[in-house]
């Protein structure tokens, strides 16, 4: 099912992403941007509003959500959610934190998003008092707030490629990032299905494994002539990303959510895991199903009321 719909020279989707860093204060294994190994790196307000009104004339979407690294670190989330707003891109926003940096964040900040998700992993930083306040808070300031508990990851990273095409294609065809949370994004000029393209070769980079820039060949180029062509075709593409092959999408293993030492985000673990071994064979299956049924694609070919009620009741989840 493809992820947006057309209409002459708009397309319409559920959601887009923003990294607004791709360093985090958090460290946590498997975390699906990498930032755990990325150096201090933040969005740049000119480079989002050039990229924003790029994609702003050619795709509208119910929300968008900012996420890193860790949103809250970016000192100008007031100025991108207010070009966000100016654009009409989107029907409602949303910034995704781990939750850590809420009370030095003002409030300002958190009233200007319509929404705000909190990750809360089992990390001392964030306890149950400072979820409160941030309710509360958020209640006063008129911001929908959403709490989710997470102690699992599933494992994403793989550092050999996949040899085998058709696993490759079961995991992309299967990959809950792209097809059913919706998690495209754009960066830095080019449009992306998923975060990975972005982050792939930088890691596999600290591993010593020298692979193409996914960065280039995943992405499209967002000020290049026909912009709305080369996204429908990307957001109906059918064969997998280069990144795919380097990546376990929403099939891999769950292992216990921590946080990775000082010295492990700066020499990533290479395991000795065979990849074929690190899939959830059980969710693979029930995936392959579901996908067959996809009941908020099929509610996005529907009319625009009914596409905003897709999104409501989407588990919108990717790890912020
Ligand atoms: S999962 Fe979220 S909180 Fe954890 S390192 Fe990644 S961006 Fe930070
Ligand atoms: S790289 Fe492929 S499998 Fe991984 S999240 Fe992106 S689309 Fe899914």
């Amino acid at each position: 099912m493809p992820l947006a719909r057309r209409s002459k020279e708009r397309l319409r989707s559920l959601k887009l992403e923003y990294n607004m860093t791709e360093h985090c204060n958090y460290g946590c294994n498997e975390c699906s941007h990498f930032s755990p190994y990325m150096r201090r790196g933040e969005s740049s307000v000119e480079s989002f509003e050039r990229d924003l009104s790029a994609l702003a004339r050619v795709l509208t979407v119910y929300r968008f959500r900012f996420v890193g690294g860790e949103p809250l670190l970016n000192k100008q989330l007031v100025e991108h959610v207010r070009l966000v707003r100016e654009s009409g891109i989107a029907d409602e926003i949303q910034a995704c934190t781990n939750g850590a940096l809420l009370d030095r964040t003002p409030d300002e900040a958190i009233a200007a998003l319509d929404t705000l998700t909190i990750s809360w992993y089992p990390d001392p930083r964030v306890d149950q008092s400072l979820i409160d306040r941030t309710i509360e808070r958020c209640r006063r300031l008129n911001t929908k707030v959403g709490v989710l508990k997470i102690d699992k990851f599933r494992r994403m990273q793989v550092v050999r490629p996949f040899e085998s095409s058709r696993l490759v294609q079961e995991i992309f065809d299967t990959c809950e990032i792209a097809h059913l949370w919706y998690c495209q994004t754009f960066y830095e000029g080019r449009f992306y299905l998923c975060s990975r393209p972005i982050f792939t070769s930088r890691f596999l980079g600290k591993l010593d494994e020298n692979v193409e820039d996914f960065r280039e060949t995943d992405g499209i180029a967002l000020h290049e002539p026909n912009l709305v062509d080369r996204l429908e075709a990307l957001l109906h593409r059918k064969e997998p990303l280069g990144s795919c092959r380097y990546c376990l999408g929403t099939v891999g293993k769950e292992v216990p959510w921590r946080q990775l030492s000082p010295s492990e985000r700066k020499h990533p673990v290479r395991y000795n895991d065979k990849n074929d071994e690190l899939i959830d064979q059980h969710k693979m299956r029930r995936l392959r199903i579901k996908r067959h049924f996809p009941l908020r694609s099929m509610l996005l070919m529907a009319p625009e009321s009914l596409s905003g009620l897709a999104a409501r009741f989407s588990r919108s989840l990717s790890r912020d």
